[in-house]
């Protein structure tokens, strides 16, 4: 069971459970302000997980992070989906990968799902949200409560927002959203939200309006599930540095900082959405930017 990575955090448990990783987009139009050099000096931690040996290639994972906590399932992010229609993404149009296969071999069953959390709503944070059974977008986990942050809800709700057709998220609200709040699935929250005892959700806007973070605090241990924060380490180093997918680039860099810092001061583990190879790790402060401190314990795959 290659695919599949657990630590435990206190009174928490996490697994990874992977949907796809590989190369993803060249890192000079992923990272347009990112100089060249920073690559050259950093190469050696990027390659191969993080960075294509040959082709300067931003290599990424599409994964969610399972937990299990108080006695419940919760799923962070749900990828890109399979059967869907993605026109601005040529790998994610109609894809079909053994996401759910891979759940089960987690031991999770679609009706097992308590919780799922959408750090935001990108097109590659909610795929799973819904799949396709009898023509008709469907909610994958029928008894789970679907925490959304309603920034992000409105800002991709034609309903409210009738201009935003288009662009990467084409598609995305009528498939992955709206069939989920119909049934009556969607809790929305804004600012925090607290799940249980152990894990708080905060915003973190930039990325998109409703970007937000997962706080874990369990004993004497702390993590943090960062989304899409950062996509590359060495962001860790070049934190100014935004991707070309963070919407509003000042409050991108300024949260980037905040959390960061944060994590560093408190030893927390960053888990970001889309880290490949060891998936997660420890930063220290450098100066005005970081410095790894150590990977986690995750196996690289
Ligand atoms: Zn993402």
């Amino acid at each position: 069971m290659t695919d599949l990575h657990e630590i435990i955090l206190g009174d928490v448990t996490v697994t990874r459970v992977e949907e796809t990783h590989g190369p993803i987009m060249p890192a000079d139009q992923f990272f347009p302000d990112l100089p060249e050099q920073a690559w050259k000096d950093h190469r050696d931690m990027l390659v191969p997980d993080h960075l294509g040996a040959d082709d300067a290639m931003v290599h990424v994972a599409m994964q969610t992070w399972l937990l299990r906590s108080e006695g419940r399932t919760i799923l962070i992010d749900t990828g890109v989906g399979n059967d869907k229609s993605r026109p601005a993404v040529a790998a994610w149009d109609h894809q079909q990968l053994d996401y759910l296969g891979n759940l089960a071999r987690a031991g999770v069953r679609p009706e097992d799902v308590d919780l799922v959390v959408n750090t935001h709503l990108h097109v590659d944070h909610v795929g799973w949200n819904t799949r396709l059974v009898d023509g008709a977008w469907t909610p994958t986990f029928p008894n789970a409560t679907y925490l959304m942050p309603r920034a992000d809800f409105e800002r991709w709700n034609p309903a409210t927002h009738p201009d935003i057709a288009g662009g990467v998220n084409e598609n995305v609200f009528e498939d992955s959203i709206a069939p989920v709040h119909a049934a009556g699935q969607v809790l929305l929250w804004e600012d925090s939200h607290t799940i249980d005892a152990h894990l708080r959700l905060e915003a973190a806007p930039g990325h998109t309006p409703g970007s937000s973070v997962i706080n874990l605090a369990s004993g004497s241990d702390r993590a943090v599930f960062a989304g899409d924060l950062l996509h590359t380490p060495l962001q860790l180093m070049e934190p100014e540095h935004n991707s070309c997918f963070c919407e509003d680039p000042v409050a991108s860099r300024a949260t980037r900082h905040k959390i960061l810092g944060r994590a560093a001061d408190h030893n927390a583990l960053i888990l970001p959405a889309h880290f490949a190879g060891h998936g997660a790790l420890e930063v220290q402060r450098s100066a005005a930017t970081f410095t790894i401190k150590q990977w986690a314990p995750f196996s690289r795959l």
